[in-house]
């Protein structure tokens, strides 16, 4: 199978060119041909000779993502579900707000850690998304808008944990964030989500200026180990120390999402441990209500417990939002990504659509909405 040239570095680019006489600013060329007028095929490249085109052609394949079905909810939020080269599903939710026209993407294809609140949690982790895959999300978006309408933000909080994948993510978060050559998008609109893998959160704020979002959860290391088990690895006290540390800019604060599960992390005393962790933290609390998906064992809390929860903090001089759930109808909502095909949305989720490479039950059509 040929390399798919997404998957090249610049560096590689010019060497491969450089083996062939061409010069070095082709890279650039090419890069431009595949990542900002995402092009298919090496015959739409213009700009480059007959030859180039010709050798790249044998060399290469241009990677796409197969759109196997997309729904649009009563809110206007669209759910992609994407079939993968290997027969791997992911998801991808783009979501339209007033000023705001925001993707949120996939960094696996399932994810291996587990959080007991989380639909994706129950496919387990199938495999990391190349680079490519995480970019390729963008375009196959970008390519069913009208012209006029272009995605002015990104968000890595879609299924898998991104950090999990720090080396192709963080080449994706490359690719986005390259004015020159790249889909050029500004760091300040890229916002990457962590479950708090402390090592590789230092790394990321070291190597990108990207926005963090921390999924925070719980007050107690108790309830949060028994929400989310990486709470074991690095608990609460370690993972707050490395955001106190972090050189987090003047302009700009940490968000912290909080799901809001019913009698679970809510009380009036978690209000307080949470002021009293998040003090000297540059931080802002997005609460998330609970999303309900089929096997799930939480319930959601109460409007009322919800503002009594957010004015509380409030009161503690906490910056708090609550999130609104968009696209929960076509569950496409926060933990609500579990590549169900339609089969599954109807309830049947033991059957989950993430099909194993080699399985012949692939190659049936899949319906094309
Ligand atoms: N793995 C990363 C990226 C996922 S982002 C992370 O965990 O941060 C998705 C966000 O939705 C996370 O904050 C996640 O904890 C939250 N979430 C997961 N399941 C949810 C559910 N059922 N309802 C509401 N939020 C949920």
């Amino acid at each position: 199978m040929k390399a798919n040239i997404k998957d090249l570095s610049r560096e590689e680019l010019e060497s491969w060119l450089a083996e062939r006489g061409e010069p070095r600013y082709r890279a650039d060329q090419i890069r431009r041909w595949l990542f900002q007028k995402a092009a298919v095929s090496f015959d739409e490249m213009s700009n480059l000779s007959a030859k180039l085109r010709e050798a790249l052609a044998a060399g290469f394949a241009i990677s796409r993502l197969r759109v196997a079905r997309s729904d649009r909810s009563a809110d206007g939020t669209v759910k992609f579900l994407f079939t993968l080269d290997d027969g791997y599903e992911i998801e991808s939710v783009l979501i339209p707000e007033t000023k705001r026209l925001t993707l949120c993407i996939s960094a696996q294809a399932g994810c291996g850690l587990g959080c007991a609140f989380c639909a994706t949690a129950q496919l387990g982790l199938n495999r990391n998304l190349a680079a490519s895959e995480i970019i390729d999300q963008i375009l196959e978006v970008s390519r069913t808008l009208p012209p006029e309408r272009r995605i002015t933000h990104v968000v890595l909080m879609g299924m898998g944990e991104p950090l999990a994948n720090y080396q192709q993510t963080l080449r994706a978060i490359g690719l986005m964030t390259d004015v020159d050559s790249g889909l050029g998008f500004s760091s300040r609109r890229v916002t990457l989500s962590t479950v708090g893998l402390v090592p590789q959160i230092k790394k990321l704020i070291d190597e990108t200026q990207v926005n963090l979002a921390i999924s925070l959860h719980a007050t107690t290391d108790e309830v949060r180990s028994r929400l989310m088990p990486i709470n074991r690895k690095y608990p609460l006290a370690e993972l707050i120390a490395c955001c106190r540390a972090l050189p987090i800019p003047k302009r700009k604060r940490i968000t912290f999402e909080y799901v809001l599960l019913r009698g679970v992390n809510h009380s009036a005393e978690d209000a307080k441990r949470l002021a009293r962790l998040l003090s000297g933290v540059r931080a802002k609390i997005n609460l998330i209500p609970f999303n309900p998906h089929a096997g799930s064992e939480f319930t959601r809390p109460t409007q009322a417990e919800i503002e009594t929860f957010q004015n509380q903090l409030a009161a503690y001089g906490l910056q708090v939002n609550v999130r609104r759930p968009r696209g929960d109808d076509i569950h496409a909502a926060c933990g609500q990504l579990m590549a169900a095909n339609s089969e599954t949305m109807s309830g049947d989720f033991t059957r989950i659509s993430t099909r194993k490479p080699g399985d012949e039950s692939h190659s049936s059509p899949v319906n094309h909405h």
